[in-house]
């Protein structure tokens, strides 16, 4: 990707302790654009050890960090904020080469990504307790907050700045070290992410990520009794591993996993609002997050009319390339999503859905799929109980309230 060729914020190694490293076996794995399919950089393959040193790093930084006084902290996490909304472009630019959302929602995402380290950088100051009354006449009762110890921070593709502030904007306002491990399909924008954090003079070691296989990593950060607070946000599935993986070491845990969002849509509604409201959250990142809609009730008087107007705001949607300024729909991450997309179309249809717009790949490539409605999609389709996480909206009939809020 030329565009970002010449970035001081393209690495191709990992931030451990302060040093930029590459596997000491020089392993390495592609970062492919969903967009032109091509290998725009590399990521460090670590080994294990390699992990579990990053871990060691983080521990030994955390005697400093935890105490170092809170507005210190906050005034590092607030540079680390002006920086990322100062790079906004160049993150974004970078964050949409690997991940391959229209640009102008790579920047948007980044300014979001900051807003968390904005946030946090105030609440480090804070980190209040409480005094309670107590049942004895010579006892007194505190709650201090106090921070863990090494948080571990394991984030998905589809946001892959902001899910990444979230966690450690949270983490370092508390006094706790990080490791994050991000997607192996977008650890471009974490490394810039880690430089900017750097060139914040947030000390060597606090912040720091690492790349390699995912379950041998999760395995490692898991099992790992240096590691006190596993953050994760992705699938379900994977989740449920980690929460039994971290049960061994039983250790403080965060989860965001899928979901299968509901959108109601009732007979007295204004419409132009409804059918707007359902683009924007059906969408966003070509249907690619976890609070999408994903099947949408419509009450029957309105229905005709509701789909209609929704299949023309849909037939109007520009697909295109990442870096094409009309794009509204880009690539989706890979193939492997443009299936499962296909998987519940084809799937529903099975069962009696229709397909009124769309319904297919896109002419543009492999990872590009055309938005689609399907109508009178049934209950019994995949599509209402399995996240889609993709350009995908389906329609399904409702009578009555009562009914519905039992269906959602
Ligand atoms: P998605 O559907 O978003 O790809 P995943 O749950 O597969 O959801 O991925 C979310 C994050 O979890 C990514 O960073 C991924 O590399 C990581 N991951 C996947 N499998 C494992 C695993 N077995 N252990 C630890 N992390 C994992």
């Amino acid at each position: 990707m030329d565009v970002i060729k010449e970035s001081s914020l393209l690495h191709d190694r990992c931030l451990i302790g302060g040093k930029w490293v590459k596997a000491a076996s020089q392993k390495s794995f592609p970062i492919v654009s969903p967009d032109a399919q091509s290998t725009i950089a590399t990521a460090p393959q670590l080994s294990r050890d390699e992990i579990a040193h990053a871990v060691d790093v983080a521990h030994d930084a955390f005697v400093n960090w935890s105490r170092t006084p809170a507005p210190e902290r906050a005034a590092l996490i607030r540079t680390w904020f002006d920086l990322v909304r100062k790079h906004a472009d160049e993150v974004g630019t970078i964050l949409s080469s690997e991940q391959g959302k229209p640009l102008a929602e790579g920047i948007g995402e980044v300014h979001y990504a900051a807003s968390f380290l904005d946030w946090f950088s105030e609440e480090a100051k804070r980190g209040y307790g409480d005094i309670l009354p107590s049942n004895s006449a010579n006892r007194r009762f505190m709650v201090l907050k106090q921070p863990v110890g090494v948080a571990a921070l394991i984030t998905p593709w589809n946001f892959p700045a902001a899910m990444i502030t979230r966690k450690a904007g949270a983490a370092l306002a508390a006094g706790c070290t990080v490791v994050i491990k991000p997607a192996s399909q977008t650890p471009l924008t974490a490394f810039a992410l880690c430089d900017l954090a750097e060139r914040a003079g947030i000390p060597a070691g606090v912040v720091n990520v690492v790349t390699g296989s995912a379950s041998e990593i999760g395995g490692e950060l898991t099992s790992n009794l240096k590691v006190r607070k596993l953050s994760f946000t992705g699938s379900t599935e994977v989740g449920r591993v980690l929460l039994k993986q971290c049960a061994g070491t039983i250790k403080n845990v965060s989860m965001e996993l899928g979901g299968n969002a509901p959108v109601i849509v009732f007979n007295d509604c204004n419409i132009e609002a409804a059918v707007n409201g359902v683009m924007a959250s059906k969408f966003r990142n070509a249907g690619q997050t976890c609070v999408c809609a994903n099947r949408i009730y419509v009450q029957n008087e309105i229905y005709d009319e509701f789909q209609a107007r929704l299949i023309e705001a849909v037939n109007a949607l520009k697909v295109g390339s990442t870096f094409d300024e009309q794009t509204q729909i880009g690539p989706l991450i890979d193939e492997m999503a443009v299936a499962k997309v296909q998987e519940h179309i084809d799937d529903a249809v099975a069962k009696g859905a229709k397909i009124v717009a769309g319904g297919g790949r896109h002419e543009l490539g492999s990872t590009f799929f055309t938005p689609t409605v399907l109508s009178d999609v049934p209950d019994q389709a995949l599509v209402t109980a399995e996240e889609t996480f993709g350009p995908l909206a389906p329609l399904l009939r409702f009578t009555g309230e009562d009914e519905v809020i039992r269906r959602a």
